[in-house]
C-alpha cells in the first residue's frame, strides 16, 4: 500500500531519499526550512556575483550517473558537465604546481619531484582502484544495521585488498618520502574529515577518484545538481513545502505519526530525518525516543567547520585557475589544530574557488568570484574580529600568488562560518562535512539509520552511512529508501 512519507530536510540526502520513495510509488512531501532546495548546498547571487555556499569539488561522477540512471535518465538530461584540466593547482612554499588532468603528466610531476614517484604512484592508485571499486559496492550497500554485512558482503576475502586496518599516514609512507608528494595524496582526507593518521587506508579510494576520475564541475555552478535533483524529484511527484521548519517529531507508542510544522501538524506513515542526526535526535525527539544519549555525540570525531568568504572583485587574475590549494604553511600543524588541539590554526592552510574561470556567467565581464575556504575545527566559538583576521591572513598570500593586489578591488565581500553553519543547519558544533573517516566511524559503527524506539522512523544524510560529501549524501538517501521500500512492497 502506498505510504505517507515525510522527509525533513531537502539537502541531497533529502532529494535523493524522497525520489527513490515516490518512484516507488509512495506519496512524498518534504519539509524545508529554507526557501529553496540544496541545503549545505545553497546558492546565491549578489551584485552580479553567483555564488555557491558549499560544496565546489565535483568528484566521483559515477556515482551522479548511477543516480539520474535509476530514474532512467541521464546527468545531461539536468546540467552540463566540464571535465577541469588541470584539476587544480597546488600552492606551495617556493612554487605552484598545476595537477594536471592526465594520470601520466601527474606521473611525470611525481617524478620530477622524487626519483621513481611516477611508477609508485601508479601502483598506488591501481591498489586504490580497487578500494574505489570493492569499497564503494560494499559501503553503497551496506545500510550500517549489523557487522553481520560485512561477512555477507564478502567482506572478509577483501580485507587485506581495502587497508582498513593501515593508516592512510603508513600506506604513504611505505612508497613517497618527498612532503610534498605525500600531502598531495593526504588532501582530499583533510578536506573531507580525518588525518593520515586516524584514516583507513581505504579511504586512498578518494587519490583515484581525485586523479583517475577527474574533477568536473556542472556549468551554472554546484548548485546546479540541486536544480536537477529538485526537479527530477517533482516529475517523479514529491511535494515541496519550503520555509518548513519542523520543531518537533510527533509519536504515539512505538511509532511516528507526524511532524510538527511551523505550528502546525502533519500527519506521517514515515518520517526520514535528513537534517542532522544530533539535531534530530536532541531537539526533535525527547530522551525516550532517541537513538543515543548526548554523552554519545562529546566522544564523536566531527569533520572540520569551515570558515568561508564569498568574495566578488572587479579587476581580472588571468594566472588564477578554478581551484587552488594553499598548503604553503605547515600542513601538520594546520591538521593539529583541528583534530587535536582543536583551536584556530596560526597560519592556515586554505582553498580558493573561481568558479567564473570556467562558467563566466558566475561573475560580471571584467571580474573574478572568489570562494575562500579555511578547514578548522568544529566547536570554536567566532566573531567578526576572527573572521577579518583571518580574512586578512589569508588574503596576503593569496595576493601573492596571483601576482596583483585584490584589497582595493573587493566589491563584494560576505562572511560565513561555524555559526552560520549552526543557524542555518542546525550543525552540531558547526560541522561542515558530517563525521570525521576514522576507522571507529566507518559503516556499521557510523550512527544508525533506522531509530530503535519509533519503527517507522530512518535517518539519512551525510552523518550516516555511508558518510559525508555529495556523493555518499546521494547514496545515503538511497539506503533508506531500500529500507523503507523493502518493508512496504506495493
Ligand atoms: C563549506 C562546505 C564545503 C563542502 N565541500 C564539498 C565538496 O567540495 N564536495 C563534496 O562532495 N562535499 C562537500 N561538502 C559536503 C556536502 O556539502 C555535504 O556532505 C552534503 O551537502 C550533505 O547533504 P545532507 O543532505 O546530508 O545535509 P544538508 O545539506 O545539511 O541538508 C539538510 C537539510 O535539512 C534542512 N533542515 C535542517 N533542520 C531543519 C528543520 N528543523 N526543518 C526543516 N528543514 C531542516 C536544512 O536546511 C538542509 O536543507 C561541503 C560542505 C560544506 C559545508
Amino acid at each position: 500500500m502506498s505510504k505517507k512519507c515525510v522527509i525533513i530536510g531537502a539537502g541531497f540526502s533529502g532529494l535523493s531519499v524522497a525520489s527513490y520513495l515516490a518512484q516507488a510509488g509512495h506519496e512524498v512531501h518534504v519539509y524545508e526550512k529554507h526557501d529553496m532546495p540544496g541545503g549545505r548546498a545553497r546558492y546565491f547571487e549578489a551584485e552580479g556575483f553567483t555564488f555557491d555556499m558549499g560544496p565546489s569539488w565535483y568528484w566521483m561522477p559515477d556515482v551522479f550517473d548511477n543516480y539520474f540512471s535509476h530514474f532512467n535518465k541521464k546527468v545531461s538530461d539536468y546540467y552540463d558537465l566540464v571535465r577541469l584540466d588541470p584539476s587544480y593547482t597546488v600552492v606551495w612554499p617556493e612554487r605552484a604546481d598545476d595537477i594536471p588532468a592526465q594520470l601520466d603528466k601527474i606521473k611525470e610531476l611525481f617524478d620530477s619531484l622524487e626519483d621513481g614517484a611516477g611508477d609508485k604512484l601508479q601502483k598506488f592508485l591501481d591498489d586504490s582502484a580497487i578500494k574505489y571499486k570493492v569499497g564503494t559496492e560494499m559501503l553503497n550497500d551496506m545500510p550500517g544495521f549489523s557487522i553481520l554485512e560485512f561477512v555477507k558482503m564478502d567482506f572478509i576475502k577483501n580485507l587485506f585488498k581495502l587497508d582498513v586496518f593501515q593508516s592512510m599516514e603508513k600506506s604513504l609512507n611505505k612508497l613517497f618520502k618527498h612532503p610534498e608528494l605525500k600531502m598531495l595524496l593526504e588532501f582530499p582526507i583533510l578536506f573531507l574529515g580525518g588525518t593520515a593518521q586516524n584514516t583507513p587506508a581505504l579511504y586512498s579510494m578518494m587519490n583515484y577518484a581525485d586523479m583517475v576520475m577527474g574533477t568536473w564541475f556542472p556549468k551554472g555552478g554546484m548548485h546546479e545538481i540541486v536544480k536537477g535533483m529538485h526537479a527530477l524529484a517533482e516529475e517523479l511527484g514529491v511535494q515541496f513545502h519550503f520555509n518548513a521548519n519542523v520543531e518537533k517529531i510527533i509519536y504515539k507508542d512505538n511509532k511516528a505519526v507526524g511532524l510538527s510544522v511551523n505550528e502546525q501538524s502533519v500527519k506521517a506513515d514515515y518520517v526520514v530525518a535528513s537534517c542532522d542526526y544530533h539535531f534530530t535526535e536532541m531537539k526533535l525527539l525527547d530522551d525516550t525516543t532517541r537513538n543515543y544519549k548526548k554523552d554519545y555525540w562529546t566522544n564523536k570525531t566531527f569533520a572540520p567547520s569551515a570558515l568561508l568568504y564569498y568574495v566578488g572583485i572587479n579587476k581580472t587574475l588571468p594566472d588564477l585557475k578554478h581551484h587552488t590549494l594553499f598548503f604553503d604553511t605547515d600542513f601538520a600543524a594546520h591538521s593539529a589544530a583541528i583534530y587535536d588541539s582543536k583551536t584556530w590554526p596560526e597560519e592556515p592552510l586554505f582553498y580558493v574557488s573561481n568558479t567564473n574561470k570556467t562558467d563566466a556567467r558566475l561573475a560580471p565581464e571584467g571580474s573574478e568570484n572568489l570562494f575562500f575556504l579555511i578547514p578548522v575545527s568544529p566547536g570554536l566559538e567566532d566573531t567578526q574580529d576572527i573572521r577579518k583576521k583571518f580574512f586578512d591572513k589569508i588574503v596576503t598570500r593569496f595576493e601573492e600568488h596571483v601576482g596583483q593586489p585584490i584589497k582595493d578591488n573587493i566589491v563584494y565581500y560576505r562572511e560565513y562560518a561555524a555559526s552560520h553553519l549552526i543557524e542555518d543547519y542546525n550543525a552540531c558544533q558547526g560541522n561542515a562535512y558530517g563525521l570525521a573517516n576514522t576507522l571507529m566511524q566507518t559503516a556499521v559503527m557510523k550512527p544508525k539509520i533506522k531509530n530503535k524506539k519509533l519503527n517507522n522512523l530512518y535517518y539519512t544524510g551525510q552523518l550516516t552511512v555511508p558518510g559525508p560529501g555529495v556523493p555518499p549524501s546521494l547514496i545515503s538517501g538511497q539506503l533508506v529508501a531500500q529500507e523503507i521500500i523493502k518493508e512496504n512492497k506495493l
